[in-house]
């Protein structure tokens, strides 16, 4: 067999790299179609949809039928795109990155980024793509991360104040105290008043440098195995004889096959009483608190205690604040009691979400399993 000219070898070389590339750039793109949490859309030289990826088809819940060869600017006013996210400048070249598009979808708000650019064939413009990017999981876990940061400042601010502040606390009340006594022995009345005033309000700050004082990082957290339901049968009597108050009904599901977790036993108290406290606050009229044991199906390491109430829910303008430290909307509120959970919840490992509607709040903690 004579040996084939170099170049001719060269090309069937060529030929069978090309093919094979075809074949993974087709694979790749038909893979890249089906993705969750990119999207991708391409447009022709009028502004048209041509194609789109199934992200975009589960976010616009519209059939692919009923997107492919619509114009963009009424497939944005069909899926209520407002303002229109990009226009037909991206045809003449106008490349952008990073545009970010609140994208609303039933109640759920998406965050996507956005980035698009012309598409040409020798000098011609053939259209454009666009890219989205689905960014609302890593904002969230941007978001908890910077309420931590922010806790731990407070956290070192409250360890290094709070016990300055209690301890001539302590002394101003005890000599209260004897104050109001010796006014009680001279019958004076009024001054007996003011006095108790004093000391209620000296009550108020005390409770108030408690939970500053929760906020600091424990000394040492005792972390024992133990079951979340024990911890919640401790609590619920005080939680009940609060509802009992307020009118409001407590329910309690129990799940005892959950798995034990590891935990400060105190400190949890502290974060289960400050939901359920803030449930029948938020319950003036009465109400149902329900408190449920679960293991999530996804999370086979974790537990989580649910908090759900029937009060008013928390607008959206509230519901990013209510973790802050000093947020609060009550008259005599201190904005401590969440972040004070957070801090602890953080501190074990767990995490809390609340989601709201106008038919109340839902709290969720979630916490590993030992
Ligand atoms: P405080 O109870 O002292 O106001 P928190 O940190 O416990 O401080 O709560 C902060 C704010 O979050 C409250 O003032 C209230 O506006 C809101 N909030 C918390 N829990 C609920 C709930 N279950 N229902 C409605 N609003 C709530
Ligand atoms: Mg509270």
């Amino acid at each position: 067999m004579m040996d084939e000219p170099a170049n001719l070898a060269e090309i069937r070389l060529a030929a069978g790299s090309d093919a094979k590339r075809e074949r993974y750039v087709r694979q790749f793109v038909n893979r890249f179609l089906s993705m969750e949490g990119v999207g991708v859309m391409l447009l022709d030289s009028d502004f048209r949809i041509v194609e789109v990826s199934d992200m975009i088809v589960s976010l616009c819940g519209l059939p692919r039928a009923d997107i492919v060869n619509k114009h963009a600017e009424r497939w944005f006013d069909e899926v209520g795109l407002q303002p229109r996210p990009f226009d037909r400048s991206l045809l003449e070249g106008q490349t952008f990155r990073n545009r970010v598009l609140n994208w609303k979808q039933d109640k759920q708000v998406h965050m996507l980024m956005i980035d698009g650019e012309s598409l040409t064939e020798g000098e011609e413009r053939t259209g454009a793509f666009v890219l989205f990017r689905d960014v609302s999981h890593r904002m969230a876990l941007e978001e908890q991360v910077r309420r931590s940061d922010r806790l731990k400042t407070i956290g070192q601010i409250a360890a290094g104040t709070a016990h300055e502040i209690r301890n001539p606390l302590t002394a101003i009340k005890g000599f209260m105290q004897l104050l109001n006594k010796s006014l009680r022995d001279r019958d004076m009345e009024k001054e007996q008043e003011f006095v108790g005033i004093v000391l209620s309000e000296l009550d108020r700050v005390n409770d108030l440098v408690s939970e500053f004082l929760l906020l600091s990082k424990p000394k040492e957290l005792r972390q024992v195995s133990m079951r979340v339901g024990g911890i919640i049968q401790e609590i619920l009597p005080m939680i009940r004889n609060e509802a009992l108050l307020h009118n409001v009904t407590v329910i309690y599901y129990p799940k005892p096959e959950m798995p034990p977790i590891l935990a400060d036993k105190e400190l949890l108290k502290q974060v289960f009483l400050n939901l359920g406290k803030n449930a029948i606050e938020a319950m003036d009229g009465g109400g149902t608190l329900i408190i449920r044991e679960c293991c999530s199906a996804e999370e086979s390491n974790r537990v989580a205690v649910e908090f759900r109430d029937t009060g008013p829910g928390i607008p959206p303008e509230v519901l990013e604040k209510v973790f802050d430290p000093f947020f609060t909307t009550k008259p005599q509120g201190t904005g401590l009691g969440l972040s004070v959970c957070q801090r602890i919840v953080d501190e074990l490992g767990g995490s809390i979400e609340v989601a709201s509607d106008g038919g109340g709040t839902l709290f969720v903690v979630s916490l590993p399993c030992s």
